[in-house]
């Protein structure tokens, strides 16, 4: 068949970007409802929840820890304090409103031949399994920093940014020096560090802090690269005299007693530190032998490459994608949309060569609270090749994405909360 009838055959199924067979068609036939368990209701697995929603067809459990949602998106302004926290934050009463089953709880291990996960406290089964959990922080890479972690909150994960917030409060008020260290990639939202560099230093001017931040770069340029001259530019220009950009300074240790960052152009003291640690997914994928830093995945499907029924999602998977929200949400979406046709026996699968379309990203860098650096980033991939990534970015920061920027906020969070 060619590609032009395959996508045509595609378009008439329930999911457009649906685009390959689960392979537990006997599973489905003998449930009466699939069952579908989401874990993580972050951007990933609330992408996922909403769209088998709406499906009607299977029974979802989501499994979360938190009470609720906080966006790390847009979080700067609060973390500089431009905004209070509650604009970030949003409830799962939507969610619980659609008849998810929520359990409010932790994973703690996948039994992939039982099809089951558990908590601490019960076993739920699955037919499918979507994994949306984020990531955690490598730690161990600077010694130092685990037996210090609460005087270093790092501020990438939903709720911590409160610590991070506290300690730009206190920088503020003292000045001195403020360190934040960016790791190599991959790593979340590549522009977050030097985003999270300029708010502060706005601040700064405005309430003529004595101090400056340094920004202890483990790479050549600010990250992603198609963004580093206007980041790089907004940095100088803007704030010079509260920002110093040092580049490729590998960090080595931490001294938290002595207050002193070893790195590889040597040690640099500090007052107060955000140290972005490398990051990969947590460890129950590993557990689960569903991959080593990350999950190893098929695309365009997000299948384990281990396992047919478990599909994972967001910043957990090792695509060269990045690690975006928005990315986490639109997958999230599809995932939702090939159980769906799975269930109703219209998924079919591309093939080889067939160019699919991948979820598509909107990323902000803010460089003040009334400029941002848009980036659209665009993805597809012709099955078993590597995916194509195509970057469109602002030259210079603007006053148009930073509105674009709430304004995506809000349109997003609606979409997945209400
Ligand atoms: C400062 C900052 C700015 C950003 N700006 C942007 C931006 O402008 N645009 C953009 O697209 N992206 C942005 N991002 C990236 C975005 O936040 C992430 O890519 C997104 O959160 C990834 O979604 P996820 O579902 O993979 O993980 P998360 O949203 O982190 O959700 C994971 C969820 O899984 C839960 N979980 C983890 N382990 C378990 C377990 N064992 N059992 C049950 N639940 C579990 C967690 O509690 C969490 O709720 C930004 C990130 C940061 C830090």
């Amino acid at each position: 068949m060619s590609s032009l009838k395959r996508r045509t055959l595609l378009k008439g199924t329930a999911a457009a970007t649906a685009v390959s067979v689960v392979g537990c068609a006997s599973q489905v036939a003998t449930s009466p409802r699939p069952r579908v368990v989401v874990v993580g209701g972050g951007w990933g697995g609330l992408g996922a929840v909403r769209t088998l929603a709406a499906g009607g067809k299977v029974d979802i459990t989501l499994i979360e820890p938190n009470d609720g949602f906080m966006s790390c998106p847009l979080s700067v302004l609060y973390i500089a304090g431009y905004a209070p926290a509650s604009n970030f934050q949003r409830s799962y009463g939507a969610v619980d409103a659609l008849g998810v089953r929520p359990v409010k709880d932790r994973v703690v291990d996948i039994d992939r031949a039982g099809r089951t996960v558990k908590t601490a406290t019960q076993s739920i089964p699955y037919d499918f399994l979507v994994l949306a959990t984020g990531l955690e922080y490598m730690e161990e890479a600077l010694p130092g920093l685990a037996a210090a972690r609460e005087q270093f909150p790092v501020g990438f994960r939903a709720f911590e940014q409160s610590a991070v917030q506290r300690q730009v409060a206190a920088f503020l008020e003292q000045g001195g020096n403020f360190i934040i260290s960016v790791p190599k990639p991959p790593y979340r939202c590549p522009p977050a560090p030097y985003e999270r560099a300029c708010l502060i230093a706005q601040r700064m001017k405005e309430k003529a802090t004595k101090g400056k931040i340094i920004v202890v770069d483990a790479n050549k340029h600010p990250m992603p690269p198609p963004m580093a001259r206007p980041m790089e530019t907004a940095m100088r220009e803007m704030y010079g005299s509260q920002i110093e950009y040092i580049t490729e300074a590998d960090p080595k240790s931490i001294d938290a007693g002595r207050k002193v960052l070893s790195t590889s152009k040597g040690d640099i003291a500090f007052n107060h530190a955000n140290i972005i640690p490398p990051m990969r997914a947590p460890g129950l994928i590993r557990k689960a032998g569903l991959g080593e830093r990350f999950a190893t995945i098929e695309l365009p499907t997000f299948q384990s490459k281990a396992d047919k029924n478990v599909f994972i999602i967001g910043d957990s998977q090792g695509s060269p994608l990045p690690k975006s929200g928005h990315i986490a949400f639109g997958t999230g979406q599809q995932v939702g949309a090939q159980i769906l046709a799975t269930v109703d026996g219209k998924y079919r699968e591309a093939d080889l060569g067939d160019e699919v379309t991948l979820p598509a990203a909107i990323c902000w860098g803010k460089v003040s609270t009334s400029l941002a650096i848009m980036i659209n980033v665009n993805a597809s991939v012709a099955v078993g090749d590597p995916p194509k990534i195509r970057y469109e970015v602002d030259q210079t920061a603007n006053a148009t994405s930073s509105k674009g920027a709430i304004d995506w906020g809000n349109s997003i969070w609606h979409a997945m909360l209400g």
